[in-house]
Order: structure tokens, then C-alpha cells, then sequence
């Protein structure tokens, strides 16, 4: 018999995946990616170790079985969940698609290798294309999120 997945019950779990759903769904109505590349495709992980060398809240990625993956900060709240989630939802597109595959200490983007840039060089976004399109799309999928999940603020703990 298998031990029960903690994970499934997490609610926090639960609304990371929601999130990344809601943005995925938005990325495809704007015709970013196509639905069948992204559907059942990726998962979700909540998990610091992964994410400490960076000094980000999140990171779209593929795991050693090369399955799309977006790990995340377990101390995001709800308001970290959605603006870490609205970047790497995009990120996770372009890995979907095809046309981004992030390695160590460097990428590729359509099929052309790229060093990458630490996050407090002034070209960080504008010379990654990956981060210029992800800069563009994520608050039209920030904004998305607000809409659908009308949270109110109080509650935000
Ligand atoms: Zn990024």
C-alpha cells in the first residue's frame, strides 16, 4: 500500500496550483502556448533548497526527469504566491513550448545558448529574452489573478 502523498491536502499547495492553472489558461486564450503543451504537463513544488542559491521566490525549471516544474518559497504568502507565479507561469509556458530550456549557468532560448545574467545586471531583462517576455506578460497575469481570486485584503495573513 502506498503512504498517502502529504502534499495533496496542503492548502497552500492547492492554491499555487490554482494559480499556476488560472495563468497557464490566460497564456493560452492569448495565444502564447498551445493547450495540449501545457495540460498535465507540469507540477508544482514547494521547496527552499532548490531555490536558495538564487535569491528568488520561485523558478520555472524542469527536474531531473526533465517534467516542467515551478518550485517555490514555502514562506510566500497568498500576495508573494501570485506575483512570484505570474513571472514563472511564463517561464513555464516557454519551457512547455520548447523554446526555453534553463541549464546550469546558462540557457537556451530558440535554439541559442545564453550566459546567464545575475539578477542585478542592468541588462538582466532586456538581453534574456526569456525575462523581456515574461516582464511583458506577467501583469496582464497578475491582473488576471486578482480577478478571479477577489481576496479580500483583511484576510491576507
Ligand atoms: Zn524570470
Amino acid at each position: 500500500m502506498k503512504l498517502k502523498d502529504p502534499t495533496l491536502n496542503d492548502p497552500k499547495q492547492e492554491v499555487a496550483e490554482l494559480f499556476v492553472g488560472l495563468c497557464l489558461q490566460k497564456l493560452v486564450e492569448m495565444e502564447k502556448v498551445e493547450r495540449q503543451q501545457v495540460n498535465g504537463k507540469w507540477y508544482v513544488e514547494f521547496n527552499a533548497a532548490k531555490l536558495q542559491r538564487k535569491g528568488f521566490g520561485g523558478a520555472a525549471s524542469l527536474d531531473c526527469n526533465n517534467r516542467p516544474v515551478i518550485y517555490l518559497l514555502p514562506q510566500l504568502n497568498v500576495d508573494g504566491l501570485m506575483f512570484v507565479i505570474a513571472h514563472e507561469a511564463v517561464h513555464l509556458a516557454q519551457i512547455c513550448r520548447g523554446d526555453f530550456v534553463p541549464l546550469f549557468g546558462f540557457s537556451i532560448w530558440k535554439a541559442q545558448e545564453y550566459v546567464l545574467l545575475s539578477v542585478d545586471d542592468p541588462k538582466y531583462t532586456e538581453a534574456q529574452p526569456w525575462e523581456a517576455e515574461a516582464d511583458d506578460l506577467s501583469p496582464v497575469l497578475l491582473e488576471h489573478l486578482k480577478l478571479k481570486c477577489v481576496l479580500d485584503p483583511e484576510d491576507a495573513t
